[in-house]
Formats: C-alpha cells, sequence, structure tokens
C-alpha cells in the first residue's frame, strides 16, 4: 500500500544532521512506492532542501520564522502539527535524538496517535510494517507494527543506512507559513558546552574514557586517538561523577546512547548502566588492566593493558594508515 510519509530534517548549526538522511531511508520502507516528504523547520533553512532531496526526498516543505530559529517544544510543535494537518501523511519519522525525544510523543499526544519510539529497523514483512526496537537497556529486541492510524515513529542514529547520495537530485521547496503564537519557551542564546569536533550521538567512531583515565588530562591520549579516527570522545558516567569531563559526553543508561562502527572502551569497567548506552556498537573494542572486566564480556576485542601505553600504541598505528 503506498503512502504518504513525512519526514522531520533536523537541522543543527546550519547543516542537517546525518540522522535526517537515515530518516528518509526508513520513511521509503514505510512509504511502500509511495511519496516521501522532507519538512525543515528553523529561520532560514529552505536552502537545505536540496540536500533532502538528493538522500531521497520526493518534495520538501519549509516552515520559516525567525521564532523558529532555535528548537522549542512549543514552536516546532506548532510547525509540525500544521504540516500533518495540510499534508495529511500516513506516516512520520524523526530522529530519535535529544529532539526527536522531546517532540515526537508531544505531537503523538496532540493527535491522539501511537509512536513505536527509538526503532532501529523497520521492514515492510508479511503484509506488515515490522519496527525493531531495544528493550531491558539492549538486551532485548522487541518487534511492533502499527494496525491502523498514523505509522509514527523515531529511528535511532546509526541504525538505517541513508541511501546513497545523488548529487544530480534537487527540486523546489514548499514554503509554508504558520502563525506561532504563544511560546512558553525563548532560547535567548545557545551555549556550547559539549566538546568540539564529531557529534558524540552520531559518531562512527567513539572513544571512550571511563574513570581509569585518572584525571581530565588523562583524556588528552583519548582525544588525540579521535582526532585521528575522526571519532568523538565520550565517557563512563564514573568519569563525569569524577569530574574528569563534562556529563555531556556520559553514554549510558542515564547518559546518550551510541551505536558507532567502532567503540573502544578505555579504562571503564563495563557496568550495565554503561552497556545499556553502547552494547549495540558494531564493534567494540575494550582496553582494561583488569582482565577480569565485565566490559570483556561484550567486547570483540580486549586488550589487557595499560590504557596509557595502549592508546598513544594505537594512535601512532593508526596514524601511518593514514585513516
Ligand atoms: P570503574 O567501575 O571504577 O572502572 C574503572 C576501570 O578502569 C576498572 O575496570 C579498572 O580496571 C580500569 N583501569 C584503571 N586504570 C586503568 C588503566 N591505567 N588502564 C586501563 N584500565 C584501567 N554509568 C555509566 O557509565 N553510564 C550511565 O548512564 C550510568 N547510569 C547509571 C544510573 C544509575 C541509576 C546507577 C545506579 C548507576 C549508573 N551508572 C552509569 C554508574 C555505573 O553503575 C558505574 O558506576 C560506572 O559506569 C563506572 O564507571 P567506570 O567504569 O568508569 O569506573
Amino acid at each position: 500500500m503506498a503512502r504518504k510519509v513525512l519526514v522531520l530534517g533536523e537541522v543543527r548549526d546550519g547543516s542537517l544532521r546525518n540522522v535526517s538522511f537515515e530518516a528518509i531511508a526508513a520513511a521509503k520502507t514505510v512509504a511502500e512506492g509511495g511519496e516521501v516528504v522532507g519538512v525543515l523547520i528553523g529561520d532560514a533553512v529552505s536552502a537545505l532542501g536540496t540536500e533532502l532531496y538528493q538522500y531521497g526526498a520526493d518534495k520538501v516543505i519549509a516552515v520559516e520564522d525567525e521564532k523558529l530559529k532555535n528548537y522549542t517544544p512549543d514552536g516546532y510543535s506548532q510547525a509540525l502539527l500544521a504540516v500533518l494537518d495540510s499534508e495529511k501523511p500516513e506516516g512520520l519519522i524523526l530522529g530519535h535524538t535529544a529532539m526527536g525525544k522531546d517532540l515526537a510523543p508531544k505531537i503523538a499526544a496532540k493527535l491522539g496517535s501511537g509512536l513505536i519510539s527509538d526503532a532501529i529497523a523497520v521492514e515492510a514483512a508479511g503484509g506488515n510494517l515490522v519496527f525493531t526496537r531495544p528493550i531491558y537497556s539492549g538486551k532485548a529486541f522487541e518487534k511492533k507494527f502499527i494496525t491502523d492510524g498514523l505509522i509514527f515513529a523515531t529511528i535511532r542514529p546509526n541504525n538505517i543506512a541513508p541511501l546513497e547520495k545523488n548529487e544530480a537530485a534537487s527540486g523546489t521547496v514548499a514554503a509554508v507559513t504558520v502563525e506561532i503564537k504563544d511560546l512558553r519557551t525563548i532560547v535567548k542564546e545557545v551555549v556550547r558546552k559539549a566538546s568540539e569536533g564529531v557529534d558524540l550521538s552520531e559518531a562512527k567512531v567513539v572513544i571512550a574514557g571511563g574513570r581509569g583515565v585518572k584525571s581530565a588530562d588523562g583524556f588528552e591520549p583519548l582525544k588525540e586517538l579521535a582526532k585521528v579516527l575522526g571519532g568523538a570522545v565520550g565517557a563512563s558516567r564514573g568519569a563525569c561523577d569524577a569530574d574528569y569531563c563534562d556529563y555531556s559526553l556520559q553514554i549510558g543508561q542515564t547518559g546518550k546512547v551510541v551505536t558507532p562502527d567502532l567503540y573502544i572502551a578505555c579504562g571503564i569497567s563495563g557496568a550495565i548502566q554503561h552497556l545499556a548506552g553502547m552494547s549495540n556498537s558494531k564493534v567494540i573494542v575494550a582496553i582494561n588492566k583488569d582482565p577480569e572486566a565485565n566490559i570483556f564480556k561484550v567486547a570483540d576485542y580486549g586488550i589487557v593493558g595499560d590504557l596509557f601505553e595502549v592508546v598513544p600504541l594505537l594512535t601512532e598505528e593508526f596514524k601511518k594508515l593514514k585513516i
């Protein structure tokens, strides 16, 4: 059954986040040959429409207003609800990002619809669209399908491959005017707290440090390795609690959930709450002095050793490969 499916293009610092392209790929499956519509919300965002076309959108809509320059749940939900009202899609896909996690339940509640959150795969099987999502902190997976109403899901970054980019694709961006009113939240300034460089939630490579790094300076070799591999630095809560790094780097049950291609855990014991945020990474490498450390149970490759010796050696070797 062909469907019209909307995808929210998530903009950060003037660029589309990768998860927007992954959402288009998921939407293509949901659309089953129907139309995928990219939606851009922001201040001056319509120029980003071309990239949505290049990743497979059939149509792009932009709601632009200076009140939408920064994300607010009120502003974005007004804009998205207005687009949903005019487009009347059968499906809606958002990224399972900080924004998606905040916005999706609000939209679902307003529409009285269901929501499949944090999906890592979607397939058309046996006449149903089946979404897969991790449960019990990633220890099991459940299959979900929606039998009626809006097919509404958020997808976890880095799990659904985007379609191949077609540089030649382009199209017009339809401007939709929405009167944004009664904002209860106004963002006056955005102060960036997280580390510069690659966004941790979307990074293909994550180098994470735990209490074993022993100090804020102990993160330096990890930053160096992350730089060489084009990755991001993350941390266990142990490292954050010890004030070695900012909480924005925390990975785990009460931190960020990451699924990079490569996760290198340095001086992290592998507590269950940490594993909840990284155990679905594609390849896990653990470096720990303790051969009995729990992290080795989920690791594909384990190095028993002192991280202050092992990490610089890895950095030197990767430098030689000129990645
Ligand atoms: P430790 O457990 O102290 O481990 C340090 C490791 O470093 C050890 O294995 C040691 O052998 C190794 N080491 C030491 N020196 C070196 C060296 N030179 N070279 C190599 N290895 C070395 N934790 C999270 O991470 N994320 C969460 O989201 C999270 N949420 C939580 C929520 C709740 C409700 C609770 C109760 C806890 C939560 N925790 C979370 C905390 C979690 O239980 C652990 O306390 C924490 O993950 C431990 O961090 P760590 O592995 O860095 O420290």
